[in-house]
């Protein structure tokens, strides 16, 4: 996610950039299960770690905790943030209502260049894997159900994909089984090939086998929120 631009910094490239390289640090540490949901991330520990001050923390975890990576507590500091299973199922449960519509209706509105575009997106998550790129192939496999969502050309439904994308994008950075697939490899494409033909009940059919297999392959025991952060940030 593109960092938000600010006005006034006194040095903004060198201001970013420092903000920018802890966040990622503190990002990819999640997405690669170094960071556990629950995790305690201390300002002072992390501004030591890091060499920057608390404040500079500070601005970090608020950015996290505006995409909902972090939660910040009153009194007890920031937390990885760690969404029930009742809020993942919730996420999947307006999924498998709202996909079906948007292949029914991408079936009665495709073009060869929706065709077209689909396929490109899907060579991009294949190179992702190909280059075992974990990050990458989340934010693909998200993009994937987004893009599909606004070919289908209704705006509300779009909007409503992009929310719960990003939302199931953090349910599965939090809890996906580090070998797990946040989509199976072959099934955006077969969404493609259904979609193509112009068959309504099989596109429908996949997606949400898809989505089945998304939810089943989410790991659900969490880690304990005790984490030695000097050895995951040093290491
Ligand atoms: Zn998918």
């Amino acid at each position: 996610m593109p960092a938000p631009v600010r006005k006034t910094p006194a040095n903004p490239a060198e201001r970013e950039n420092t903000v920018d390289e802890i966040y990622e640090r503190v990002y990819v540490a999640i997405l690669e299960h170094r960071l556990q949901p629950g995790t305690k991330l201390g300002e002072e520990r992390m501004a030591d770690i890091f060499g920057v001050s608390r404040a500079r923390i500070r601005e970090v975890l608020a950015r996290l905790a505006h995409e909902q990576i972090v939660e910040l507590f009153p009194q007890r500091g920031a937390y990885v943030a760690k969404p029930s299973t009742e809020q993942a199922r919730d996420v999947f449960e307006a999924r498998r209502l709202i996909e079906p519509a948007v292949v029914r209706r991408l079936v009665d509105t495709h073009t060869p260049e929706k065709i077209q575009r689909l396929r490109q997106h899907v060579e991009l998550e294949a190179d992702a894997r190909r280059r075992g790129d974990k990050r990458a192939v989340i934010r693909l496999s998200g993009e994937f159900h987004t893009l599909l969502a606004e070919l289908a050309g209704n705006s509300a439904l779009a909007r409503s994909m992009r929310e719960l994308c990003m939302l199931t994008c953090l349910t599965i950075l939090l809890y996906d089984a580090p070998t797990a697939q946040s989509c199976r490899d072959d099934e955006h494409q077969m969404i493609i090939d259904a979609v193509a033909r112009r068959d309504r009940a099989r596109a429908e059919e996949i997606m949400l086998d898809h989505l089945d297999h998304i939810e089943g392959s989410l790991q659900l025991d969490q880690g304990n929120g005790e984490a030695d952060l000097e050895a995951i940030f040093r290491g």
